[in-house]
């Protein structure tokens, strides 16, 4: 499976692309930010998008969403307990001071339990409350790969 990690954004927010190499679908785990180089590297791979996945609310993880979602046109995948997060990224733009990024609504709410699949790939979603109330995590069983947002901090 293709795995790209770009950071993004004033941040450096880690965005995930997965892509099967037989089906050329991908998903995108958190466009923060810097659409135009995610799209970059998806072309460089020849990498329909099937699924944008954010992992958490937070400006710096959701900020490109809904723009990655106009260039793709792939639905836009939370946990809908972060929703009124969601609602606030007015306030939250305004901490950073960062300029209000486009706001729209999730396509498909991520619950724990859910699978997503990427060519021969499944992509399970668990829902870990902490880091914010609708923080999940990302487990790719047969990569041997979680993706846990800002669940786990390094160090
Ligand atoms: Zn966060």
């Amino acid at each position: 499976m293709i795995h790209e990690i770009l950071p993004v954004g004033m941040l450096q927010c880690n965005c995930s692309i997965f892509g099967d190499e037989a089906t050329r679908e991908a998903i995108v785990i958190d466009p923060g930010d810097e659409i135009e180089s995610i799209l970059e590297v998806l072309q460089r791979h020849g990498l329909t998008v099937k699924a944008i996945v954010i992992t958490h609310a937070h400006i710096d993880h959701i900020g490109g969403a809904q723009k990655m979602k106009r260039a793709t046109g792939a639905p836009v995948y939370m946990n809908a307990a972060d929703q009124e997060l969601h609602q606030r990224l007015d306030l939250q733009a305004a901490w950073l001071g960062m300029p209000v990024p486009e706001t729209g609504g999730i396509d498909v709410a991520a619950r724990d339990g859910d699978t997503l699949v990427v060519g021969a790939t499944e992509i399970h979603v668990m829902h870990t409350p902490g880091h914010t109330q609708g923080s999940i995590c990302l487990w790719i069983p047969s990569e041997a790969k979680l993706v846990a947002g800002d669940t786990l901090f390094s160090r």
